[in-house]
């Protein structure tokens, strides 16, 4: 049994919020999940259109994890100058099928494509990206349905490392439907607790709003926007943001600066990313249980 006691920390003495290991974890449950239920087929399957590199690198990534979490997966793969009626027959002949649980369509499409109409062809059931209007609109209500996998993620990490949420101020850095939305519904939902505050690109005083809170969650896509003058000593702090700088790759966070004042911190890579595909497996799993699939 892991215990919560021992987090490794970073120099400054932050709670290192490892996202690597919590996605194999969770990845590791799953497969001793579907094992002790006999190995039913659990099936993932992916779209995906034209030849962007990294939304092959994604796609391949969530396949592997996949088989480890001893599913199986499909993938259809389109040209570039697929039509609307190609991908969304490819979606609708998934959607139908009755073999394959979760679907998931990588974003973004191919320009001319029109994305809502295609996701608007996801069953709310097999939505394991959990981004279509019905999802939302389940999330919203409050219904079962699945959750925003990079959002999710966030959570799961929160409570993993034991970031108490219930009455404390939680500020989201951001406001797409794919991160900062679906972020601040979770973490004010009953059960949470939080009090939480969606700021964006015309917030003032955004550094004044984040030294409010005791978590702060970085979803900009604004390379180390987050400096340690935005954050009470404390704090946690998670980073979602991804920009490609002549440096490499870099999250919204000032990691070196941030972990000094920090409480817990994320990694940048290995913190949102990995617990990202952790919970595409868990909401497949979920999938095959919500059809009937697999026993609840
Ligand atoms: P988006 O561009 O749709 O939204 C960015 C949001 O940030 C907007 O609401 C905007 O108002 C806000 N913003 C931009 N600049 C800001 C600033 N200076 N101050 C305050 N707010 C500002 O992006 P998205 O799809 O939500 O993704 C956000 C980032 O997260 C991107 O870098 C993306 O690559 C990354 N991402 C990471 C993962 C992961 O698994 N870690 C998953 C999805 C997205």
């Amino acid at each position: 049994m892991t215990t919560y006691d021992d987090f490794e920390r970073t120099a400054g003495g932050a709670v290192l919020m490892d996202g690597n290991k919590l996605r194999d974890e969770i990845v590791a449950g799953i497969r001793a999940k579907i094992d002790s239920l006999g190995n039913p087929a659990v099936c993932l399957a992916t779209v995906l259109v034209g030849a962007d590199k990294p939304s092959q690198i994604y796609v391949r990534n969530k396949h592997r994890k996949a088989e480890e979490a001893g599913m199986i997966s499909r993938h259809v793969e389109l040209a570039e100058d697929a039509t609307q009626d190609d991908v969304e027959n490819a979606v609708r002949d998934l959607a139908e099928d009755s073999g394959v649980h979760g679907i998931l369509v990588q974003l973004p499409l191919p320009a001319g494509l029109d994305a809502e109409r295609v996701l608007d062809l996801v069953p709310p059931e097999k939505d394991v990206d959990g981004l279509t209007e019905r999802s939302m609109g389940r999330l919203v209500r409050g219904r079962v349905g699945h959750v925003p996998c990079t959002p999710l993620g966030v959570m799961r990490l929160l409570d993993r490392y034991g970031v108490e949420t219930s009455g404390k101020q939680a500020v989201v850095i951001g406001r797409s439907t794919l991160v900062g939305l679906p972020q601040v519904l979770l973490l004010g939902r009953k059960g949470c607790d939080a009090t939480a505050t969606l700021a964006h690109s015309r917030t003032s005083d955004l550094a004044g709003v984040c030294r409010q809170a005791d978590i702060i969650i970085a979803a900009a896509g604004m390379a180390r926007l987050v400096t340690a003058e935005f954050v009470k000593p404390g704090a946690a702090v998670v980073d979602v943001g991804i920009s490609r700088t002549e440096d490499g790759i870099v999250g919204d966070v000032d990691f070196d600066a941030v972990q000094e004042v920090a409480g817990a911190i994320t990694p940048m890579p290995g913190g949102t990313g990995p617990m990202t595909i952790g919970c595409l497996m868990e909401n497949t799993l979920a999938a095959a249980r919500m059809l009937g699939a697999v026993p609840t």
